[in-house]
C-alpha cells in the first residue's frame, strides 16, 4: 500500500513536546485561506512511497515522539491508520494535526476513528482560519483545539495549553529545498514568506 507523503524527518523541535520526528503528508482538500503549507496541497503520483519503507524510516529515529502534520493527513485516513500500526511500537507520543473538526470527521468515519483513535496520542483539530489570530504555541488559529486522547499524556499536552509561543521556527533542508517546521503568528506570515524568497529554492 502507498502514502502520499511531503517529508519525514527528524529531529523536529517546533512541532509538538521535546525533539520529536515529522511527518508531512502529501495532498489537501481542505484549502484554508492563506495556509502557509501550499506546496502540500497538491496529490501527484511523485509523492507516492510505500508505507512500509515510511514506517521502517520512522522506526529507526531515536525518538518516541511523532508529529503529523501536512497537507491534510486525514484525506489518507486508511493509508494513515496502516502506517500508523507499524510506527506504533516505537512511539508513544503522538501527535496529529488535521484542518477537519474532529467530530464532524468522526460522524462521517466512525468505522477509521475506531482503528484511529488507538494509533494517535493528542489531535490539533479544525482548518486555519486567516484572521483569528492566536497566542498558543502549536495553534495556527484560535478556533483550533488541542484534544488529548490519550489520559497518558495528559500532564505534559496541558501543560502547553496554557503555553504561549516561543517564536522559534525550524528550516529543514532536503534535495535542495527549503521546508519551515513551526506555527508562527499570522501577523509575521508575510515577513516570513518574504525572507523566505530571499534563500535559495525554497517551497514556499
Ligand atoms: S488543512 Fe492544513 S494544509 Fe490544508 S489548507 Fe488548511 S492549514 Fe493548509
Amino acid at each position: 500500500m502507498k502514502i502520499f507523503v511531503n517529508l519525514v524527518y527528524h529531529p523536529v523541535y517546533t512541532l509538538g513536546p521535546g525533539i520529536r520526528a515529522g511527518l508531512w503528508l502529501q495532498g489537501c482538500s481542505i484549502r484554508c485561506k492563506n495556509c502557509i503549507s501550499k506546496h502540500t496541497w497538491e496529490k501527484s503520483p511523485k509523492y507516492q512511497v510505500n508505507i512500509n519503507d515510511i514506517a521502517n524510516i520512522i522506526n529507526s529515529f531515536p525518538t518516541d515522539k511523532l508529529t503529523i502534520s501536512g497537507g491534510e493527513p486525514l484525506d489518507q485516513a486508511q493509508q494513515l491508520i496502516e502506517l500508523l500500526k507499524r510506527v506504533r511500537p516505537t512511539k508513544s507520543d503522538i501527535l496529529l494535526y488535521t484542518g477537519y473538526v474532529l467530530e464532524n470527521f468522526i460522524e462521517s468515519n466512525e468505522k477509521i476513528w475506531e482503528d484511529l483513535k488507538c494509533l494517535v496520542d493528542v489531535i490539533i483539530d479544525g482548518p486555519f482560519i486567516w484572521g483569528k489570530e492566536t497566542d498558543s504555541i502549536w495553534k495556527g488559529s484560535e478556533n483550533q483545539r488541542m484534544i488529548i486522547i490519550n489520559p497518558k499524556l495528559k500532564n505534559i499536552y496541558e501543560e502547553y495549553m496554557e503555553k504561549r509561543k516561543e517564536k522559534k521556527l525550524q528550516f529543514i533542508e532536503k534535495d535542495g529545498e527549503l521546508f519551515l517546521a513551526g506555527i508562527p503568528y499570522q501577523k509575521d506570515f508575510e515577513e516570513i514568506i518574504k525572507l523566505s524568497k530571499k534563500l535559495p529554492k525554497n517551497t514556499f
